[in-house]
This record gives C-alpha cells, structure tokens and sequence, in this order.
C-alpha cells in the first residue's frame, strides 16, 4: 500500500494513461446517464423540509428599534463577527436568523452520526475564550451545537436575537446614515453597522427521482431528520428501525456518518450510491484531556494557523495536526485554490498514489469482492470532497446491508409507492432517507433574495451588474457600513469556521477604527472596489479544466464546471495583505464627516 502524501515520484507500477481511461469511463457512465434534474427543490409538495422539526414557532409581536449592529445569519460567521463587535465596543448587536437558534448548520443537521471532520481543536472557533473542553477529536455535532450557544451566551447574543425570521428588505438612510431592515414578521429596525453572513449549504436539495412524490412510504432529509420515527438521537439507538426496511440515497460526508447507524439499527439497509466517497482513515478518538489543559494561552490560534498554512501549501516548521486532510493537503490544492497545476505530471502521479492507497483501504476492509469494486473512487481525489471514517466500509459486511450501485442509470431510476427502483429491480423499502446534501449557496444580496438599496436609492444588484464589486470581499462603494461574510472575492479553505473567524476579526477592526476616530461611514473608493475585483480576475487560477474530468458532483457544477473566482496566492498570504492593508490604508475606507 502507497502512503498517501508520500513524495515519492516513482510510479510504482501505477499506469497513468490506463488510469486516466478508468477516471474517463467512470465519469461518462454517471454523466451520459445522468437524470436531466439531478435535484429538485425541497419546496413545494416537499415544504416539509423548509420546516424546523427542533423547535415550535413561536408567535411574537413585531420590533420596531435601534440597535448598533445587525447580524443576519447566527451560524458561526454571523456569531463570530457578533463576538468580534462587541470586542470592537458596540453595546447592541442583534443576530436574526431563520432557525430557531444559533448554530447554523449544527443547529439543522442533528443527524445520527454526526461529527465534524475537522479536528475540533481548530475547527470550533474561540475555544479559549469560551472555555469549552471537547471531548473527541473530532467532536459530535451536539457538542458544537452547544459550543455555539456557549459562544452566544459569553459575548452577550442573545439579548436582542430574533430567530425565525427572515430578512426581506435592507435599505440605507442618507440622512441618519443608517439601515432599516425589515422582515418577513414585521419588524423594522434601524442599524448603523450590518452584515450578511449567508452561509453556504444551508437549502436541503432532493434528488430528481421521477415519482419520488409517489412513494407512500415515511421519508425525510438527513438535515431534518425524523427521530419520532427512527427512534434514538444523533449517538445512535434508532430502535424504531428495528423491522424496518430503509434506503438511504447519497454516500457524500452525511452518508459516511449515517450509514454505520442505520446498517446497525435497521432490520434491512439499501446504501443507493451513484459515486462512491473516498474514506481515508478517520481514527477519532477522547481529546487527550491532560495535552488540553497543559496549553499554553493562545495555543488555539496558533494551531488553527498551523492547520490552515499546511492545507493550503504554506510551509510549515511541523504538521501539528498530522491527520488524514494534512496528509493529503498536496492533492487538495489542485481544487481548492488551483496555486498546483493539477496537470503536472508529478501531481497527477501524487494523486494516483493517493487514490491508489484508498482504494487498498476498501478491499483490505469490505470482504466481499464485488462489493469492495463498486465502493472503490476512480477519480482524481479533489473532484468530490474527502470523506473520512472508522466505521462506514465495515458496515458493508453486515448481512443486512446492501450496496445499490446506480452509476449506470446515472442515480437512482425511479420511485414506486412502495419502493425505489434502479434499473428494472425494485427494492421494497418503507423508509427512503435523503442523504442529497444542499444547494451550494449565494447570498440573497447576490440572488436578490434580499434587497439591498445603497446611497442615494440606487439598487445592488444594479452596480454589480457586472459581478460583485467589493473590496476584498468585504463591502462595496455605496453601500455604507453593510458588510459581507463567506467566499465572494477572498480566500478560501476546508476549515471554512477559521476563515470566517478571519473575516469576523476584520470587520470587528473596521467597525472599532471607525469608532476610534468618528467615521460616520465605512466605504471604499470606487476606484480600490474595481483594482480589487481585477486583482481576483487576475490571480485566479482557472480549475475548469481539471473540473472537466471530474465525476460530476457539487464540486464542478455537475459536470458543468464553474469558473472559481478566489484569491488563489491562498488564505494565509490573503489575511497577510488584510493585516498590511490595515496597517497602511484602513483609514481609506473611513468618511469622517461630509
Ligand atoms: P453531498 O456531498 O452533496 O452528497 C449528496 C449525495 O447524494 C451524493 O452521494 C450524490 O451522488 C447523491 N445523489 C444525489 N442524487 C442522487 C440520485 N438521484 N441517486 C443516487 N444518489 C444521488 O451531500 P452531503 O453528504 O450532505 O454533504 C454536503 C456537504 O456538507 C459536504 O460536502 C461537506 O462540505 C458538508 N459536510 C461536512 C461534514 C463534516 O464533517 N465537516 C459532514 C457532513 C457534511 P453523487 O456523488 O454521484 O453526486
């Protein structure tokens, strides 16, 4: 067996063009096969998703009021820049959310299973400050959920939160120089300072399975999962599936953490996979408590740091992370940020060997043959997003599960009312669990989902007509004082809570120098939004080529491709110029008084 992130360049008997014949094959049997809607909207006749199975709604009377700051969005972006404008001096910061609390993705995804796979000492943000211990590795999502409310509680969010609401409309004040929002309840507030942190997979998305409305069956999404009728909770216990016959369609990281409790709880598990996930070697294991508390202050920044220069190639002294994401960090470049050229032929040779060791990784566990085949990835390891597990191949020796393979028919065929059916065979079922993942998200600003009128009444949408216009992602000319959080026109990576924590510190910088010096506004200059945006055009590395022989999945737009626009010189040169540009041009970016 290769090691993976070995940088052994000798072939070791791996035959290049043969494998990239396989990879070719295997994408064009999901591609020319694939159903023309490979997913539906979890509206409709499904608006069951849209719902909140945690929490009622509660009825309230509409706010009408002042605040500092509005944070829209309560996942870890909006909590972290809440934190970070406290920290800054504003004394009221409201976080409006249309989830019952805060906590994002951990506040909707409860599934049984669930971990984060990112180690949680870099992955949860503001450990030292918050005080929080975890308790694995790779942390529950329970206790992330909980980290978040920990994080709301200490820096004071939830005095003026207002869950399950949606905000409609944003709208600048020429002459108060403020923000009135308004909101699906009816409320109207004005705010000097706002911020979208919108998140990324937040929609459910079913697949396109024609008669999928048919089947008479129970069904639900992974990210709303039914625990009335499975019985049990997100460690497992499902003993409602006891005499159950259930399908779970997907094998993307949901499917690799459900999979294990289903194939141990259901009275018969169908695994419905179009393309097997990679599952490198997870090891999760109790966080060392003694290391824990033998830290020194500030030892969780420098770890968080330590993780995101060795995933996006920045040298590192030593891999204080040392698991399976470092390990592979060569190979995730080539997507990620495009700083590798996925084409040279040493790193088409250390993606081999990378793949090759996973594929080991299955025949060694799934003991019988034809199963381990169709489990096996053949493709280039950034075309879908890693997986990792313990637990997920060995559940494939179980005598009551069995593996669909359905990349022939390009997913899943259709549903009956009693079943799901993949070529000519029907499997009966009584459960069908979606495991389909979530539309890759835009902002509302960016969608027009939310309205946005700048300085003088002029519409967003129509300045940035021609794309979005921000300075380093952050906020435009004529929008004053609204601030963006995600992946418009910055830098990216596989720890998207540290880069948020980045973005968070930033803006809690501009607010408090705005504070410092009396700005009314915080604005850049035209001319520094557009040398921002052709600076992206120009640093940019084009991924579509490498997109384009890809398995088709979210990654590359299903088969699509997507034109990447990011800072590709990677996060850490990227918050390196946000810490120059503060020391030198911050006050651009302040109008005093006019
Ligand atoms: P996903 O990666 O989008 O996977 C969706 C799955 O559904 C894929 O396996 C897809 O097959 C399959 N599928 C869709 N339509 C189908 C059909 N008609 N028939 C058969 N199969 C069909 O969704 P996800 O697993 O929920 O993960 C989404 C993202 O959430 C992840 O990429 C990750 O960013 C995040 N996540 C993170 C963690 C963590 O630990 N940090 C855990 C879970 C999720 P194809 O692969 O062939 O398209």
């Amino acid at each position: 067996m290769v090691s993976p992130g070995s940088s052994d360049t000798d072939l070791d008997g791996i035959d290049i063009e043969a494998l990239r014949a396989r990879y070719a094959h295997e994408r064009d049997r999901r591609t020319r096969s694939a159903q023309p809607r490979q997913y539906r909207s979890a509206a409709g006749e499904f608006g069951y998703y849209a719902k909140d199975p945690y929490i009622a709604r509660l009825s309230r009377e509409p706010v009408d009021d002042q605040v500092d700051a509005l944070v829209i969005g309560a996942g870890f972006g909006g909590l972290l820049t809440g934190a970070a404008l406290r920290e800054a001096g504003l004394g009221s910061v409201r976080l409006v959310d249309e989830a019952g609390d805060v906590g994002g993705t951990w506040y909707w995804n409860r599934y049984p299973g669930i971990h984060c796979d990112i180690e949680a000492s870099v992955y949860m943000p503001l450990l030292e400050e918050v005080g929080t211990t975890p308790s694995m590795r790779y942390a529950p999502g329970e206790e992330i959920r909980l980290h978040a409310v920990a994080l709301a509680e200490r820096y004071k969010l939830y005095e003026h939160a207002l869950f399950q609401t949606r905000v409609t409309a944003l709208t600048w004040r020429d002459d108060t120089q403020d923000w009135v929002a308004t909101t699906d309840r009816g409320d109207r507030v004005r705010a000097r300072f706002v911020v979208v942190s919108p998140g990324t997979l937040t929609q459910p998305k079913l697949p396109g399975i024609p008669g999928i409305e048919t089947f008479r069956g129970h069904t639900f999404h992974t990210s709303r999962w039914d625990y009335a009728y499975t019985g049990g909770s997100a460690e497992g216990g499902l003993t409602g599936l006891r005499d159950r016959r259930v399908a779970v369609i997907g094998t993307g990281a949901t499917g690799l953490q459900v999979v294990p409790h289903l194939g141990r709880d259901a009275g018969h598990l169908y695994v419905f996979q179009r393309t097997p996930s990679t599952v490198g070697v997870r090891a999760n294991r109790p966080l060392d408590q003694e290391w824990f508390s033998a830290q020194k202050p500030g030892w969780q920044r420098e770890r968080m740091n330590n993780f995101l220069a060795a995933v996006t190639g920045e040298p590192v002294p030593e891999d204080l992370i040392d698991d399976g994401w470092t390990r592979t960090a060569r190979a995730q470049r080539t997507y990620l940020s495009g700083v590798t050229d996925a084409s040279a032929p040493e790193e088409e040779l250390l993606d081999a060997r990378v793949m090759e060791s996973l594929r080991d990784r299955v025949a060694e566990v799934v003991r019988d043959p034809a199963t381990a085949e169709i489990l096996k990835p053949w493709y280039r390891y950034m075309c879908k997003r890693p997986g990792f597990s313990d637990e997920y191949l060995e559940t494939f020796n179980r005598p009551n599960v069995t593996l669909v393979d359905t990349a022939d028919t390009g997913g899943v065929t259709r549903m009956t009312e009693t079943g799901v059916v993949v070529g000519e065979t029907e499997y009966a079922v009584d459960c069908v669990i979606f495991a389909t993942g979530f539309d890759v998200g835009r902002s509302g600003v960016v969608t027009g989902a939310l309205p946005v009128t700048g300085r003088g009444g002029q519409a967003l949408l129509e300045t940035w007509r021609g794309g979005p216009k921000t300075l380093h992602g952050f906020c435009s000319p004529g929008f004053p004082n609204l601030f963006h959080l995600g992946s418009m026109q910055n830098a990216n990576s596989v720890n998207f809570v540290h880069i948020l924590q980045q973005q968070a510190e930033h803006i809690g910088a501009l607010v408090a120098r705005a504070l410092n010096v009396g700005a009314v506004r915080v604005e850049p200059r035209e001319d520094d939004a557009v040398a921002w945006v052709r600076t992206i055009e120009e640093v940019s590395v084009d991924t579509r080529a490498f997109q384009a022989e890809c398995t088709p999945g979210y990654y590359n737009g299903e088969g699509r491709t997507l034109p990447i626009r990011t800072f590709s010189p990677g996060p850490v040169a990227f918050h390196r110029l946000l810490g120059q540009w503060r020391e030198t041009s911050i006050d651009d970016v302040l109008v005093v008084g006019e």
